[in-house]
């Protein structure tokens, strides 16, 4: 494994060739080469050390200071053999990015130098939590707060412009308890959750001892040369075009998806996916996507906690290993405006100890019931928490594509397919309120059994709908692509494993008053098919219709950030957290104002940026073109010319002023409405504010600017046009 040679490759940018250094040979022969993973555990760690870390890993033991001293000399002798000198914690706080604080293993003791790593380093740091968003609760407590490790995702080693780091995966919490990051609650709800499914999959499976959720993410990224970027403050600053018309040549020949992958951009590919592969994960698929300069790649599917750990992990590579090839990567929902944004389609099913996919039809009447269990209750779930399932994939990034006809929509609905919508309808009349006679149960019993094992039917595949079941997963398309995803993956385990709890309760009471165990279910699930119905939905999530008939069907269409963020609030969803561990009310509270505060803070920065950019960068070269219009007349009118011969020019004029008179009574009035929200106290005041009254102007503003952008000297506009933008090559 240590002796991996590396070939050259070259990639050419503006005729600078760039040189990649790529591993030769075969992936597995350097997969996971920076992990400390079981087999370099077995490797470094003494026996008891290593089982120490696996029940912690499988059973969520806690690990004792003492052992920890042990398992901190073995990762430290495994790190140093791999030349890595410094040591970090590696953490998500609510920034949604990821956060490090690295240390030396460098220390000196009676005048001698060595390599150092004690056990409390290994458990636990103290970064400064006061500058991280904790929404309030560091200033009633302390404002200290420590990491901690999380020892069922391994410790990895990043390699950086020569050096190397090892980073061990930690939690984040105040030091009063409260958890200030996005991996601690991910990780309380996957506890959650198992424990109430293995409850449930006793009724079926004694054997299972272990249920894990697991996640495959779809990342969805543009490309763009940094070159250009660099000439744009907007995408450089805010992520995303705040100007910018629709190139003559955008999307409408769908030439792009699925097409052959540009030279330079495949060069980058290769080299963040051998990057990738180093750190053990394990990515599967590349493709170009729909739009213009936008690409995909996704992993073979992990244990959860697992899966958010490399998705984060491989948005901070796919960064840096972009500046290399001069590319700058786009993770935001919407860059272009007019062209199809990304998404981060979140793959997610349930697998137990046994091997045993949940979500995946069996060969038995008996596993059927069990698949037909785990998918109901899926539903059930997801229909009784729909508005925060909204709430948790709610961004001012991500407000620009749920509800555009491109994404899916910001209702929330299941989409089943033909197949299993028949089973549930079939299922749903054949168990009433009667006994079922012999018959009846028989025939039952053989409907289920028809369930075909295999469903992965992709004619019956349906893009448009924000949760799809997919043949044996759900699969959750309407996180945005710049998200941390275990936002969303808590809220979603932490509702299943609920609804499961629930279930149990319910199936328990029926058989104590002598209801069968299998009767006692489908009368449970049938319930449920009746109670969930409307959330179920098979036809286009894209068009007006869908809303009218959402409305009907009395479900939540909320459009915006600030008002979808209320659900994470409401009775019912601080009830819900409590209950099952995962935030009390003062966590579900804090978190719901930094959310607000993120996203008053991301339109107030594109507010900035938009008014910068008019007023010192469009208008002044509108102007200048005006000048040179004036000019010109000047120059016809001397020789002689009738104003016939220079209308045009003149005409271009007044449309010129008109625009900017416009823009600039727009700008004005945006600055006085973000000074107005300002004031408010109010924290979700304010965010309604920002999104009532101040990003209201982003439109208008745009919209004439990119008329003068069709009307300027291409020479002299001052930004890169959307056919550069969208034109990596
Ligand atoms: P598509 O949705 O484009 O057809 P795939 O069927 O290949 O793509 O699946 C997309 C993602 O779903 C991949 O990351 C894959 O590993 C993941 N996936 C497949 N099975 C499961 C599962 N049981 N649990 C979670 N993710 C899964
Ligand atoms: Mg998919």
């Amino acid at each position: 494994m240590s002796n991996i040679r590396f070939r050259a490759l070259e990639t050419m940018h503006h005729r600078k060739p760039v040189a990649v250094q790529l591993p030769e040979g075969k992936v597995s022969d350097y997969f996971a080469l920076n992990v400390f993973n079981q087999e370099q555990m077995q490797k470094y760690l003494s026996k008891d050390a290593y089982r120490a870390v696996l029940d912690a890993i499988d059973h969520g033991a806690g690990i004792d200071r003492k052992m920890a001293g042990q398992i901190a000399i073995g990762m430290k002798e495994w790190a140093n053999s791999k030349g890595a000198t410094h040591y970090t914690h590696w953490f998500q706080p609510l920034t949604g990015l990821t956060a490090e604080k690295h240390d030396s293993f460098f220390e000196t003791s009676d005048g001698k130098a060595l390599e150092q790593f004690s056990g409390n380093a290994l458990v636990q740091q103290e970064p400064d939590a006061s500058s991280f968003p904790s929404g309030g609760i560091r200033n009633t407590f302390e404002a200290r707060g420590y990491t901690a490790w999380d020892p069922s995702s391994p410790a990895f080693i990043m390699e950086r412009g020569g050096g190397k780091t090892l980073c061990i995966p930690t939690i984040f919490v105040s030091y009063t308890g409260e958890t200030l990051d996005n991996k601690a609650p991910l990780l309380k709800a996957l506890t959650m959750l198992d424990k109430a499914a293995v409850d449930v999959c006793q009724y079926f499976d004694k054997d299972v001892t272990k249920v894990h959720a697991t996640l495959g993410v779809e990342q969805e990224y543009f490309l763009v040369d940094t070159s250009i970027l660099n000439t744009r403050p907007d995408l450089q600053i805010t992520g995303r075009t705040l100007f910018g018309h629709a190139p003559a040549k955008g999307q409408q020949l769908e030439d792009h998806y699925f097409g052959s992958i540009p030279d330079r951009v495949y060069a980058f590919m290769l080299d963040f996916e051998q990057e990738s592969y180093k750190l053990g994960i394990p990515l599967k698929t590349r493709h170009n996507e729909v739009a213009p300069s936008q690409f995909e790649c996704a992993p073979v599917f992990e244990e959860i906690n697992l899966a958010v750990d490399h998705n984060l992990l491989l948005m901070d590579i796919m960064e840096k290993v972009a500046r290399r090839h001069n590319f700058a990567v786009l993770f935001h929902e919407k860059p272009y405006s007019g062209i199809n944004g990304s998404g981060k389609h979140n793959n997610w099913s349930l697998g137990t100890n046994t091997g045993k996919n949940l979500l995946s039809p069996g060969s038995t009447p008996k596993s059927n019931l069990m698949f037909l269990t785990f998918f109901i209750n899926t539903i059930r779930a997801v229909y009784e928490h729909a508005d925060l399932l909204r709430a948790s994939i709610a961004s001012a990034s991500n407000d620009h594509r749920l509800g555009a006809n491109e994404a899916p929509p910001a209702i929330m609905s299941i989409f089943l397919g033909g197949q299993l919508s028949k089973v549930l309808n079939d299922l749903e009349k054949s168990v009433g309120e009667k006994k079922l006679t012999p018959d009846e149960k028989t025939e039952l019993k053989l409907n289920i059994g028809k369930i075909p094992e295999i469903l992965l039917d992709n004619t019956d595949r349906n893009r448009t709908s924000p949760f799809a079941f997919t043949g044996n997963k759900f699969e959750f398309r309407a996180v945005g692509s710049s998200a941390n995803c275990s936002s969303s993956m808590t809220v979603l385990n932490t509702i299943v494993a609920e609804q499961l709890n629930n279930f149990k309760k319910e199936v328990d009471l029926l058989i104590d008053k002598g209801m069968k165990k299998d009767e006692a279910i489908l009368k449970v699930l049938r319930r449920y098919i009746v109670e969930s119905k409307n959330i179920r939905f098979e036809g286009n999530g894209y068009g007006d219709e869908w809303v009218k008939e959402a409305k009907r069907r009395g479900l939540s269409n909320i459009q915006t950030t600030p008002l979808a963020l209320d659900a994470f609030v409401t009775k019912k969803s601080l009830k819900l957290f409590e209950s099952m561990n995962i935030f009390n009310h003062r966590e579900a509270e804090a978190r719901h104002e930094i959310m607000l505060e993120t996203y008053i803070k991301k339109i107030q920065i594109e507010a900035r940026v938009m008014g910068d950019m008019a007023i010192n960068h469009i208008l002044p070269a509108a102007i200048k073109y005006q000048t040179s219009l004036a000019n010109n007349i000047e120059s016809l009118q001397d020789i002689g010319l009738k104003a016939d011969m220079y209308a045009t020019q003149m005409e271009q004029i007044r449309e010129i002023s008109g625009h900017i008179t416009t823009i600039k009574k727009n700008v004005d009035a945006m600055v006085e409405a973000r000074r107005r929200a300002n004031k408010v106290e109010n924290v979700r005041d304010r965010a309604i504010l920002y999104c009532d009254k101040v990003k209201v102007y982003f439109d208008v503003i745009r919209e004439h600017v990119d008329k003068l952008e069709m009307l300027v000297d291409d020479e002299i506009w001052p930004l890169a046009k959307y056919r550069e933008l969208v034109n990596v090559r």
